[in-house]
């Protein structure tokens, strides 16, 4: 079946990881053994290969870079300037994976229509297709920039990610969006560009939801009834979202996935993460919306974690294929499932671009 993967940071991989995302997963956890510079070094789940044995044919890709005041103690870039420049490289792998013939990047209708077109046929490698989206706004230097991003290709954008950011307050941050982010949100309207919910702190949220009156998705979230943390959205906020015929893409980092998780030190199997987990979050989602319409996959996997804090039934991205049976299990029809593995994001896409 194919399927749709809403969130992936594939380029932060490529160029702050180091991974050559053409190799085989095996050879790229190969070259990271011994090496410690990240948590998840040696157990990466996500490569082109990969994605193409779990007939992952598309997904959006991200860009991702922070700005840090003085006082911030995340990571991140010291300017806006440095923050864009980050990003411009981001960019530059994913053209270069589109001229390797590894990838295409879809911007509307009619790219998208012709991307599914070639993956119904099994013959051949094909390029996985990519939207690109801007997980958190701080690299937007001002409303030009946004522009010239949406001449490259974005096509959506989270205006914070962890922390206070320059357009918004992101996860474990407490605050509004304030004159900047109301500019942000007005010019992301006039773009037609879709507004990534997710990691937006409530303030934040709600904020945003009086002023802003465009396309509005949740790329890689889960919900705050399983798991009590500002990260997750309430039954308030995914009604809200549903209210605005939002989709929502479930992910799977351990920690949002279960209470009480210790980074580090917590075992996926111990912990019972599992893709069950998964299902519930999408179950309750449907339950709350009435319907099958607003849910879909937002793995983040390769996000800053590997098989460590991930389900354990999730060897490579390409176990993405054991959802559909799952739904099947939880009684879900097969109309309903292709909705909740691709078609409800594919759709989302094509009424905004039509
Ligand atoms: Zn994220």
């Amino acid at each position: 079946m194919f399927l749709f993967d809403v969130h992936l940071d594939l380029a932060m991989n490529a160029m702050e990881w180091n991974r050559d995302l053409t190799l085989p997963v095996s050879e790229i956890r190969e070259r990271e053994k011994g090496k410690t510079d990240k948590p998840d070094r040696g157990n990466n789940t996500v490569s082109f290969p990969a994605m193409r044995k779990g007939n992952i044919g598309l997904c959006v890709a991200t860009q991702i870079a922070r700005y840090v005041k003085k006082d911030n103690p995340l990571p991140g870039w010291h300017s806006q300037h440095q923050a864009w420049a980050q990003t411009q490289g981001q960019l530059a792998w994913y053209k270069t994976m589109e001229a390797a013939g590894e990838m295409v990047q879809i911007t509307d209708t009619e790219s998208l229509e012709n991307h599914l077109e070639l993956w119904k046929s099994n013959e051949g490698k094909k390029p996985i297709g990519y939207i690109l989206n801007l997980e958190g706004a701080d690299s937007i230097v001002d409303m030009g920039y946004l522009e010239k991003s949406y001449e490259s290709g974005l096509r959506a954008i989270g205006p914070a990610h962890y922390g206070p950011g320059v357009y918004a307050h992101g996860t474990d941050s407490v605050g509004g969006i304030g004159t900047k982010g109301r500019e942000l949100l007005k010019k992301i309207e006039e773009l037609n560009l879709i507004l990534d919910a997710t990691h937006l702190c409530d303030v934040s949220f709600w904020e945003t939801m009086d002023v802003y009156n465009g396309p509005v998705w949740a790329s890689h979230q889960l919900c705050r009834k399983f798991v009590d943390h500002n990260r997750q959205f309430s039954d308030e906020q995914l009604k809200e979202l549903v209210s605005r015929e939002a989709v929502i893409g479930i992910a799977l980092d351990a920690w949002m996935m279960v209470p009480n998780w210790v980074r580090g030190k917590s075992d996926p199997k111990e912990m019972g993460v599992n893709l069950e987990i998964m299902i519930n979050n999408m179950d309750h989602i449907c339950q709350l919306a009435g319907n099958t319409n607003h849910v879909g996959i937002g793995t983040d996997l390769d996000g800053g974690f590997g098989t460590e804090q991930g389900p354990y039934d999730v060897d490579t991205i390409a176990d993405l294929q054991k959802i559909p049976e799952l739904l099947s299990k939880r009684g879900y029809s097969a109309s309903d499932i292709k909705k909740m593995t691709s078609q409800n994001f594919i759709n989302f896409l094509k009424r905004v671009w039509k």
